[in-house]
């Protein structure tokens, strides 16, 4: 084992603009117990996997050579922070992560620039967010300053797997496990936060084709009062099933719907937007509002800051109908609709199939011009193209 400390900047100049996306409205402080990551242990993998080729590479099903775990317990707090070689788990099998699904995750990517530098895109925001879905889960808390500068190390030690390409990038999946070794369902008094480091290539690699969705009512993502505005497992294992009866029904993927007047509320695992003439006529960028039952996405949130900034049509977080969408449709007022996230950043539609009829959207056979001009931005922000705080060099 090795202790590499030196290896890292300070802090203060670790992670440039870090500062300007740190939410200090919510009550949590960062000057909670933590683990730091001046305390790293690094375990350096004596074996190098071969990378894969990223043309047609499935999500997820590759992984770097290290991995960052961290362990918590009720009695000693939390433990130094170690990077050590990418391997299978220990878990007791009571752990209440497998039995009451006290878990959560994070989603978010190391892209590599023209100058074969590193960036991070926004990971306060999921750092944020995390915070939030570990208390939710009761789960402890953290100081998400130092969990950004442990996954930098990470990322710096694993930095060969950034691939080197304009469209291809490292996902990063932080995890948070319950590891209460009993069954009682209650707060875990164990609990392991590790983040593993996968390879991805362009979400668009064959080609941009608009997707399908099957818009029903019978099963729902979220409710009021649940999970649906935490990254937490169960929400996904659950909705795994519904996604098959929209294969079945010739579709790609669930839109999911919420209430009796059928409010349009998330694309699969995207947020959703409309480009629309609204009711008044006025040219608007809709989205759901963050009620508790949409999950805040980051790319959601950049989206709205950007198109707002832009200053060229109105953006605005409102609830919107199956209703509404039917009559904008008939009305020719439709211009585009997308999913958003950080996989695809955005996902034009191009069909809902609804109460039997296929509704058809605008999307030009391919990426419209609203949904072309913000993967542009967002990219081009991302891979260095074009300065901005919101990126952050590993
Ligand atoms: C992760 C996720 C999103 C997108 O969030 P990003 O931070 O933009 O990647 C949207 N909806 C759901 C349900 C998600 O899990």
């Amino acid at each position: 084992m090795l202790n590499m400390n030196r290896m890292s900047k300070s802090a203060e100049t670790a992670c440039p603009g870090s500062g300007k996306d740190v939410s200090t409205s919510n009550g949590m402080e960062d000057s909670v117990h933590s683990f730091k990551a001046a305390d790293l242990v690094i375990e350096l993998s004596q074996t190098h996997k071969a990378k894969p080729d990223l043309t047609n590479l499935v999500f997820g099903t590759v992984f770097s050579d290290h991995m960052l775990t961290i362990e918590w317990t009720s009695i000693g707090g939390w433990q130094k922070p170690h990077i050590k070689p990418f391997g299978n788990l220990s878990l007791h099998p009571a752990c209440s992560a497998m039995h009451y699904a006290v878990q959560l995750f994070e989603g978010m990517k190391a892209y590599r620039d023209a100058d074969d530098k590193v960036r991070l895109f926004r990971p306060m925001l999921n750092m944020n967010r995390m915070a939030k879905s570990a208390e939710r889960a009761c789960l402890p808390a953290f100081d998400r300053a130092e969990l950004v500068e442990c996954i930098r190390r990470l990322v710096q030690v694993d930095r060969e797997w950034v691939p080197q390409s304009d469209s291809a990038s490292l996902y990063i999946r932080p995890t948070f496990l319950g590891t209460e070794p009993s069954l009682g369902v209650k707060k875990p008094s164990r609990a392991l936060l590790y983040v593993i480091l996968s390879p991805v290539g362009s979400y668009f690699s064959t080609g941009a084709k608009p997707v399908s969705l099957w818009a029903d009512s019978k099963y729902i993502r979220a409710w009021r009062g649940g999970t649906g505005d935490c990254k937490m497992g169960g929400n996904y294992g659950a909705s795994i099933y519904a996604q098959y009866e929209a294969v079945d029904y010739g579709c790609q993927q669930v839109l999911w719907l919420y209430g009796d007047d059928h409010q349009i509320t998330e694309v699969g695992t995207m947020n959703m937007f409309l480009f629309w003439n609204n009711e008044n006529g006025e040219e608007e960028l809709a989205t759901p509002p963050l009620d508790g039952i949409i999950l805040p996405g980051i790319t959601r949130q950049s989206i709205l800051e950007l198109t707002r900034k832009w200053g060229e049509f109105k953006v605005c977080e409102r609830y919107l109908t199956m209703a509404d969408l039917r009559c904008a449709l008939k009305e020719n007022r439709v211009k585009e609709m997308f999913g958003s996230g950080t996989a695809c950043v955005v996902s034009p539609v191009g069909r809902i199939l609804y109460q039997g009829e296929n509704l058809h959207i605008p999307c030009q056979e391919g990426f419209p011009q609203l949904a072309s001009r913000l993967m542009k931005e967002l990219t081009d922000i991302q891979y260095g193209r074009t300065q901005s705080d919101w990126s952050v060099l590993v």
